[in-house]
């Protein structure tokens, strides 16, 4: 590790990162590579968790390629160094801001959508002119061991370089000084990450999780609202960190929500068998879920099948804030639906905890929609749809506080992955002697003058 990391240094140094034709090559070559084993990817994935090509495509490679095609597209720009205003204190000068890439950077990923999570920061480092070193989660270890294959064989180690492994590995990584940290993962993990990054003042990046809200207020459109809802939530059977998860709504429309749902379920047919469903990442997860699962307040599904890791998309009513459910991040097909009196006890609810990643608000009501928009906290979400944010890359991803630190994707991505360098440009034709002593109170009445205070 420390013999890579010292080439990815020395690499870094002779500046051929910051070349932009350099930039867009590497990212032309990582689209094609990706493109070109496209059949190996789909299998490894299906291996790991029987995701179908549809699903690799629509949400781990389609994402991976348009942040390609963006960044290739926009670099030229987001590069260029940005002239802003000089004040009279500085008189004559020119004031500038150049972007500049941080340098070796450590991208640590999820097991969830394991391509796009490591392969997204990738892009971004790479476009802003960084090195990278990736280490994709172990769980889905096909996916990890076909990556760091590819990579390995067809980029040059002291440019872009795969470490295969788990905590362990992580640990020893996390010890070597980087320039940049990006991770994505549990708060839990976070923190550890956090912690060892403060070793060596490297600046991080955390992309983590928690307990997203999909709130419906009254009058709401339930029909598209659930539609759009039951989607996002069981998406990768409920294992995506910006997953709805959990339900507040009126008390009024509880009894058509689940019946409404439960009929949205029936007909998207999940099922592992025909593609349109993926198993849970492993036994753990299977039988930490199970234990989620309340028998007493099953409202539809709630089979478990621990030798096929499946685990049937499952509605759960009656639930409150007290119930084990609630207590942490699900991450799993299981979709609790909890009631409100009044909106304003449903907004304190949601503060009391921790700031969440995403929120969803089904409303058709203005007011009450900036109401939740300007009181609650959390990283990203949207209006009368859920998950589909992050498909907007004008959007920057992260998320605040718990939920994680810095953000990601687009333009935002970039500018994670680099320092904006400050120039001030000094004439040499004037220079008052206001600044130099001898100090006189002449000056000082000047200098208080020309600042508006008498
Ligand atoms: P995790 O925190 O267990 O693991 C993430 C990475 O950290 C893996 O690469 C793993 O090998 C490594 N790791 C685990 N334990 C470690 C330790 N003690 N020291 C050093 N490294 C360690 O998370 P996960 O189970 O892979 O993913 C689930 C979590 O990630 C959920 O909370 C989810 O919400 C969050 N997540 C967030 C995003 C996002 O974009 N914000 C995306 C996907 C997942």
């Amino acid at each position: 590790m420390k013999e890579i990391l010292e080439k990815q240094r020395h690499f870094f140094n002779s500046n051929q990162t910051k070349s932009i034709s350099f930039r867009i090559e590497q990212l032309q070559k990582l689209k094609t590579l990706l493109i070109s084993n496209q059949n190996l990817l789909d299998k490894a994935i299906y291996a790991d968790f029987k995701k179908s090509p549809f699903e690799t495509f629509t949400n781990e490679f389609g994402l991976v390629y348009l942040d390609i095609d963006e960044a290739c597209k926009k670099l030229k720009s987001w590069s260029k160094r940005k002239r802003v205003g000089t004040n009279w204190v500085n008189f004559p000068a020119k004031s500038y801001i150049i972007p500049e890439p941080l340098g070796v950077s450590l991208i640590i990923g999820a097991w969830n959508y394991p391509y796009q999570l490591s392969f997204a920061p990738a892009i971004a480092a790479i476009a802003a002119g960084n090195t990278v070193i990736l280490k994709p989660s172990e769980l889905p270890s096909n996916t990890s061991k076909l990556m760091a294959e590819l990579i390995n064989t067809h980029f040059d180690a002291a440019f872009f370089h795969v470490v295969e492994g788990g905590i362990d590995e992580t640990t020893a990584l996390l010890e070597q000084r980087f320039d940049k940290i990006f991770f994505t993962g549990s708060p839990t993990v976070g923190r550890v990450v956090y912690q060892a990054a403060a070793k060596h003042l490297t600046p991080v990046t955390l992309e983590l999780g928690g307990k997203s809200p999909a709130i419906f207020t009254e009058g709401a459109n339930l029909k598209m609202g659930i539609k759009r809802l039951i989607w996002a939530k069981f998406l990768n059977a409920g294992q995506t960190c910006i997953a709805p998860d959990y339900i507040l709504l009126p008390k009024s429309l509880k009894d058509e929500f689940l019946r409404l749902a439960k009929a949205e379920i029936e007909q998207a047919k999940y099922s592992v068998e025909n593609g349109n469903y993926v198993q849970i990442i492993n036994s753990r997860n299977v039988e930490r879920l199970s234990r989620l699962i309340d028998p007493e307040k099953i409202y539809s599904g709630g089979k478990v099948d621990e030798t096929t890791r499946f685990i049937e998309p499952t509605l759960m009513h009656n639930v409150s804030f007290d119930d084990a459910i609630m207590q942490e991040e699900i991450f799993g097909p299981i979709l609790p639906v909890l009631t409100y009196d009044s909106l304003n006890e449903a907004i304190l609810e949601v503060k009391k905890r921790e700031k969440p990643l995403s929120c969803y608000i089904f409303t058709n009501d203005s007011q009450l929609k900036n109401k939740l928009l300007n009181e609650l906290s959390f990283g990203g979400g949207a209006v009368n749809e859920a998950i589909m944010h992050i498909a907007n890359s004008r959007l920057p991803f992260g998320g605040v506080g718990n939920s994680g630190t810095g953000s990601y994707h687009g333009e935002a991505g970039f500018k994670t992955f680099s320092h904006y360098k400050s120039i001030l440009e000094k004439g040499n034709w004037f220079e008052t002697k206001l600044k130099y002593s001898p100090y006189s109170e002449g000056k000082l009445n000047w200098i208080k003058r020309l600042m508006g205070i008498r």
